[in-house]
């Protein structure tokens, strides 16, 4: 099974708009899988019809390596917290966990004590619900989502709305649940910057089509300080970087370079280039923050 999750042209269709568009993700197993959008972008639709919430209207995805019909005997191997949790606000934390655990069939007294210290809700006592801070709210809801010890977790918007010791709080508890039980994660977010600190991997999804999908290094490398070279023969500007000692760069496309090194050099390497017979067609510094990547890639100003 080379992915846990793949989609293949999934779409969803509400009357005569497409919610979801042919997208096609691919998640492995041990993935912290970001994924990226705006307000309507299509991020909830595409995570309940993954969780089996919601039917797609066309298209089909694998899931642990079952596909078609199959698929839905292994959907207990996910824990999801999509839109609101769904708590009973009256209880305590230890009472909703116990009454999850309860309709799920988890007979096991342990579970809730350890749940509540893995989410760090442990101290909360018998503080009603309704009485929880937003982040212990969503702390309470990924708990809720690892009743029954699932293989993938998928997070909708955990961080939003919460304040900075709330974020750091949720992103130390996934990655730790990710790094000690090896649990598969996606996280749904409107902030790139957010979700930057914790995925491995990221989806870009834009009016219902995903974008692009892009590994961690790639994000950093993409937005990372480098000049970009537009030439006329990449092949020929290569073997003249190399000559200059210059070996971290990467050929984009079939006119431009992406250089890594030498970042004050640029005048140097245009004059070498000329003395090779090699036109520049432009050099520049280019240093695109991870929100202005998104923002350039989504084809907006930010305002959702
Ligand atoms: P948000 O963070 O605002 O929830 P999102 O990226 O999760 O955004 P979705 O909630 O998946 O986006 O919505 C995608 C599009 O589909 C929106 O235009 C939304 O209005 C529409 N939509 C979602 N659910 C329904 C529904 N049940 N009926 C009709 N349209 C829907």
């Amino acid at each position: 099974m080379e992915y846990l999750l793949s989609t293949n042209c999934l779409t969803k269709q509400y009357g005569k708009h497409n919610a979801v568009e042919q997208v096609s993700l691919h998640i492995r197993q041990g993935d912290i899988y970001g994924l990226i959008g705006r307000n309507g972008a299509g991020k909830t639709t595409l995570l309940k019809i993954i969780s089996g919430l919601a039917a797609p209207t066309n298209g089909d995805f694998s899931l642990f390596g079952y596909e078609g019909k199959e698929k839905y005997q292994v959907m207990h191997r996910i824990g999801t917290l999509i839109e609101e949790p769904g708590v009973y606000p009256n209880h305590s934390a230890e009472e909703n966990l116990k009454l999850k655990c309860i309709a799920m069939g988890v007979r096991n007294k342990e579970v809730v004590p350890q749940l509540l210290k893995t989410v760090g809700l442990h101290d909360a006592g018998k503080k009603r619900v309704k009485n929880f801070s937003l982040g212990m709210k969503q702390r309470l809801g990924i708990a809720l989502a690892l009743v029954g010890e699932p293989d993938l977790v998928v997070l909708d918007e955990p961080i939003n709305g919460l304040d900075p010791q709330g974020i750091v709080e949720i992103r130390e508890t996934i990655e730790r649940l990710n790094k000690e039980r090896n649990i598969t994660f996606i996280i749904s977010s409107h902030i790139l910057e957010e979700l930057s600190k914790i995925a491995t991997n990221y989806g870009i999804i834009h009016n219902g089509r995903l974008l692009e999908e892009l590994t961690r290094e790639e994000l950093l490398q993409k937005c990372s300080e480098h000049i970009e070279l537009k030439t006329d023969d990449t092949a020929k500007a290569c073997t003249v970087l190399e000559a200059m000692g210059i070996h971290k760069y990467k050929v984009v496309d079939k006119d431009t370079i992406q250089i890594f090194e030498h970042l004050s050099d640029g005048g140097e390497i245009a004059i070498k280039l000329a003395e090779n017979s090699v036109k520049t067609l432009g050099i520049s510094v280019k240093n695109e923050a991870l929100e202005d990547y998104y923002l350039n890639l989504t084809g907006g100003d930010g305002n959702d």
